[in-house]
This record gives structure tokens, sequence and C-alpha cells, in this order.
């Protein structure tokens, strides 16, 4: 429903904007929905096999394996890897549940180690200290698009005898040294959650890896172990991914090169904005860490723990959508009191979890409205405003109509 908007009610920002995105492909969209209709085919199948060797091509993998969700994917891989009771995981507190809720899933207990402040990811500095004789892996979350350092983590999975799975269910297409998110452990997870970079109708996940052991376990564990011929040699899940899911993510990942390119130049002209506006030094501004490509699932800037609550409620009350991730780190979740990791164990995480705000990067929010986000924090900052640098009918480089012809 549209309705007039006024200085009162203004038109919302929306943080996350799938009505856009799917507009101009709808009509790609929906011929790859009729194509699984017209095989009847919903379960893997074609349509999965394709999704999963296009996946494996853009990532540099030998092997991609769809499975239900990028929880599962997680799940699938810490199985295949044998992690289960009395084993620990090692990995960040200041992520979204399904990291560690994969790992107590399986049996096996997270251990929480602090982020580097700069850029949210594992203090790779403090994971030797953590290890222990029951250390079977290490998780690292390649958080808001950014890769995690690996070269110390694969340092210390090589002398201690540990793996590496890489959280990477915000960061498809991010790379570290050139090479990309999903080969720089020996398995990737992925999630297609509708507000993912390649987010699908639905839930999704996928897995890569080089190891064509690793990737032969995961395909048995996702439909039960069989091995063929209802010969179960272990005990697995059912998570498979569906045909129309795949045939959506086919249609979306020919436009994901383009989406990152637009999410990375909003976060540019965000940078110049806040300059323009005089607010980077109230306003840190997204990180990009040496050797890394960015793309930016989120981009959250953190703010004085006084100021974060205030420019929160006063950007929604202009109907400019943002959001905290995360509002609680996983040490201090419920769920996770018996580990016995206690409030003011890891400063980063909490310090963090205080001062962060998501703000819109979706690759169709327009420049007007980039600079309403910037002039709604300079306003409930008392900064003064200058004369807006944007009009409503600015495009940016890349109009969203583009494909609509
Ligand atoms: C989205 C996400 C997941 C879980 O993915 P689902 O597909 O929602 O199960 C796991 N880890 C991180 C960091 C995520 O952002």
């Amino acid at each position: 429903m549209s309705r007039p908007h006024s200085a009162a009610d203004p038109a919302p920002v929306p943080l996350i904007a799938l009505d856009r995105q799917h507009g101009p492909i709808a009509h790609e969209m929906q011929e790859a929905v009729a194509r699984v209709f017209a095989e009847n085919a919903f379960v893997l199948g074609d349509e999965v096999a394709a999704l999963e060797a296009e996946i494996a091509e853009l990532c540099d993998s030998r092997e991609a394996i769809g499975c239900a969700s990028g929880t599962d994917a997680l799940v699938l891989s810490l199985m295949a890897l044998d992690v289960g009771p009395g084993d620990e995981v090692i990995t960040s507190p200041f992520t979204f549940f399904a990291t560690a809720g994969a790992v107590h899933r399986v049996g096996a207990t997270p251990v929480f180690v602090d982020v580097d402040p700069v850029t949210f990811n594992l203090d790779t500095d403090l994971v030797e200290s953590a290890l222990t004789d029951r250390t079977k892996a290490i998780l690292p979350v390649h958080l808001f698009g950014q890769c995690t350092p690996m070269e110390q983590l694969w340092r210390l999975a090589v002398s201690n005898g540990v793996a590496v799975v890489e959280d990477a269910c915000q960061a498809i297409g991010a790379t570290y040294r050139g090479r990309r998110a999903g080969v720089l452990g020996a398995l990737g997870c992925f999630s297609f959650f509708p507000t993912k970079n390649l987010g699908g109708a639905g839930d999704g996940g996928i897995i890569t890896t080089d190891d064509r052991f690793l990737a032969d376990r995961v395909r048995r564990l996702r439909v039960h172990g069989d091995a063929g011929g209802y010969h179960h040699v272990e005990v697995g899940l059912n998570s498979r991914l569906d045909a129309l899911q795949a045939a959506v993510l086919r249609v979306k990942l020919r436009h994901l090169a383009d989406w990152t390119i637009r999410r990375r130049e909003n976060a540019d002209r965000y940078g110049s904005l806040f300059r323009h506006y005089e607010l980077d030094s109230a306003v840190v501004l997204p990180t990009i860490a040496d050797e890394c490509t960015h793309v930016f699932n989120q981009y959250v800037v953190r703010l004085a723990e006084n100021h974060r609550d205030t420019v929160l409620s006063a950007l929604r009350a202009e109907n400019v959508g943002c959001a905290v991730y995360y509002p609680t780190p996983l040490h201090l979740q419920p769920c996770f009191a018996h580990l016995g990791q206690e409030a003011g164990s890891l400063p980063e995480a909490e310090r963090a979890s205080r001062q962060v705000l998501a703000l819109p990067i979706h690759p169709d929010v327009t420049p007007f409205e980039q600079e309403r986000v910037v002039r709604g924090v300079a306003r409930a900052l008392g900064h003064a405003l200058p004369a807006p640098v944007h009009s409503p009918d600015d495009p940016g480089h890349l109009p969203f109509t583009r494909w609509a012809a």
C-alpha cells in the first residue's frame, strides 16, 4: 500500500528491499519456476546440480553441495569432520546464533574467542591460547561480508591437527589474498536466506570444499546417510535443497556480481557522505582489512554507547530502516550460560554489541536515500545540516531500473 508522505511521515528507506531487487528480474524467475513445474522434479535433481556447479565455479572450489539452510551447512560440515560430544570448536561470539547453535547441535562445545574491534571478525591472535587437546575445529565467521584473516588460523590448524570450517554465510564472493570465501578452510558454509547477498525464495544453503572425501560424506549426510540403495552407513539428516530454490538462485546468481559492485559503490558513497557531513569522527565507518575484498552484506557503523540507541530511535522515527547485528554476544545467551563465559570475559564483542548499527546498503538503495540516512544520523547527533547533495531523482551510477527494458 502506498500513501502520501510528508515531513512528519516521510517515505520509508528500507533496510532490505527485495521488491526492488525482484521487480526487474521477476519474469526471469517466473520462467525458472515454470521450468521446475514442467519437470515436476522438486528435490535435488538437475537444477540443484547446475547450481552446485555454478557456485563451485564462483568460489573456485572443486565441489559444492546444496542443503536446506546455512545452519544445516554448518551442521553437515561439522558432522563430516566427526565433530561431536567431547569436542570443542573455537568460534566467534559476535555472529548470528546459528554459528554456535550448529556446534551445540552436533554435541560439541563452542569456545568463544573475542573479536577484533576494527573488523568484528575473530581476533586470530587470541585463538592459540584457546586451543586445548579437545579442540577439533576452528570456525571463523566472515562477518558482514569480509573474510577473517586466515593465515594464523591455517598455521594453528596444521600445527595442532584441527580443521578450519568457514561460516561464509554473509560473505559469498568476498576474497582473502585473492581467494574466495569458501575455499579458505576444509569446508565453507553459505546461506541462501533471502537477506543474504545471494538469497532464495525461502531457506537454502550450500557447502563448498576441495576435498572429495568430505564432499561425498556431506552428500551422503544430507540424505540420511544413504550411501545408495537405502544402505545407511551412518545417520545423517534430511537436508536437501529444493529445485525451486535452485532455479531461482541460478537466475539471481547471474546478477550477483553486479549487485556486489553496487553494494561496494553504496559503501563508498556513505563514506563520502559521512565525511561531507563531518560525521566521520562521531561515526566509525567500516574498514576494509588488508588483503580482503568486502561484499557488504551489512554496512555496520560504530557509535559511542550513549549515541547508538539515540540514533537508532531517531532513524526509525524518520522511517529509516536500521538494525543492531548483534545485540547480545553469544556467550551471554541464556542457552550458553552453562559454558561459564561471563559478562566482561569477551570485552570487544560486548562493546560491539552496544555500539554497532547496520544501515541500508542493499544494491537498490538510492543516493538520495543514503543521504537521508546520513542526515538522520547528523540530526540525531545535533550536527549542523548542510544543503543536500543528492536529489530524489538522482539515480546514482547504476539506476535500479536498468534491467526493466
Ligand atoms: C544467515 C547466517 C547463518 C544461518 O543461515 P540460515 O540459512 O539462516 O540457516 C549462519 N551464520 C551466519 C553468520 C549467518 O549470517
